[in-house]
């Protein structure tokens, strides 16, 4: 198959953002974020939030941008 490759890390993902528009990525959208951080605070890799490159960029932007408002745990990558 064509996809098997892509089906390595497990279920397929949609990018949530182009999905769904109204879906702001904005440093003061904590509680959205909050989704694209790890338990220790990290930013998780596109691979696993499932976000395309676009978006994905814009979030880890806004992440820390969040941290430098103090919104967000700031930890050293
Ligand atoms: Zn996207």
């Amino acid at each position: 198959m064509l996809y098997d490759k892509k089906r390595k890390y497990g279920k397929k993902k949609f990018c949530r953002f182009c999905k769904n528009p109204e879906l702001e990525i904005n440093y003061k959208n904590t509680d959205i974020l909050k989704q694209f951080i790890s338990e220790v605070g990290k930013i998780e890799p596109a691979r696993l939030t499932g976000a395309c490159a676009k978006h994905q960029r814009k979030i880890s932007n806004e992440i820390k941008k969040a941290r430098h408002m103090a919104l967000l745990p700031y930890i050293a990558d």
